[in-house]
């Protein structure tokens, strides 16, 4: 079917800190999608679509639509978006896509969400899944960010394990690692160096990384996921090309003109 832009309402809104927001639109039934999809979302800018590529933050069966934003303040786009208000219109495109999917990846135990700044927003529908729980009997959330105020979804992901429908499975299986590198924090540096260090499987009390068990999800800076790339590729990880399964998936968090 071909892609259409949709008018949704925005619902809520909440700022996290002066770079980061949320909000909530109305969704349109007929829109599917799967968790980490990303499509694009934008503004009617001079009678024009103004669109941008953002993950959906909401799982695919959630009523709303939710999505996490940066605030670039000479952004084309969130510079007008960050002043979104409830009943002010927000242009969905129909046509979700997006490599961070449980079944692009080869079976395995332990699932590494790796995320930096806006990248956890496709984890967050992925955390949100069963299907996650069902597949792997460890999932390991981790988001590296400069300061405590971008540690955003924090409360939300702390108070899964009390989700109503299914918060017995995370019970023991999702594992949160935020990570601040320019504030006091009890975990602090980057997530690169504590991959790479083994200080990360340390701490969360998992053997070091390898090729049976383990399995990845990188969304973040361009930079960020070339470091990892290289981490992995060096212990012998691949990436999914097409139809030939890895033990890695990656998407870019934002692209840098
Ligand atoms: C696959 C994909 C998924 C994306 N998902 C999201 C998402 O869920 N949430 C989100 O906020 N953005 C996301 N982005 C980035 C988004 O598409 C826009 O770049 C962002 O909304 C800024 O738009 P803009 O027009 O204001 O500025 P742009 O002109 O698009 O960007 C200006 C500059 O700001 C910086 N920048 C842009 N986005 C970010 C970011 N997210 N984090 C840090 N620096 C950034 C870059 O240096 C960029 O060159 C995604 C991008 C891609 C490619």
């Amino acid at each position: 079917m071909a892609a259409t832009i949709r008018e949704e309402e925005v619902l809520s809104v909440h700022h996290w800190n002066d770079t980061l927001f949320s909000f909530t639109t109305t969704r349109d039934p007929a829109f599917r999608f799967e968790n980490g999809h990303f499509t694009m979302i934008g503004l009617q800018v001079e009678n024009k679509p103004l669109m941008r590529a953002y993950s959906m933050a909401s799982a695919n069966y959630e009523e709303q639509l939710e999505f996490f934003s940066i605030k670039v303040q000479d952004g084309a786009l969130t510079s007008r978006l960050q002043h979104l208000k409830p009943g002010d219109k927000v242009l969905v495109n129909s046509k979700p896509t997006g490599t961070l999917l449980l079944h692009r990846l080869k079976p395995g135990k332990h699932l590494y969400l790796l995320a930096t700044g806006t990248g956890l927003a496709p984890f967050m529908s992925i955390i949100k899944d069963p299907e996650t729980y069902e597949q792997y009997e460890k999932v390991i959330l981790t988001h590296g960010v400069r300061y405590k105020s971008e540690l955003a979804y924090q409360e939300i992901i702390q108070g899964l394990h009390e989700n109503e429908y299914f918060g017995e499975m995370v019970k023991g299986k999702l594992i949160y690692y935020p990570t601040v590198t320019r504030e006091e924090f009890p975990i602090q540096g980057r997530l690169t160096d504590a991959l790479e260090s083994g200080s990360l499987t340390k701490l969360i009390e998992l053997p070091e990384i390898n090729l049976e068990d383990d399995r990845f999800m990188l969304c973040g800076s361009p930079s960020m996921l070339k470091d990892f790339c290289k981490i992995l590729d060096a212990r012998g990880f691949t990436e999914t090309k097409r139809s030939d399964l890895g033990e890695y998936v990656i998407e870019r968090a934002f692209v840098e003109k």
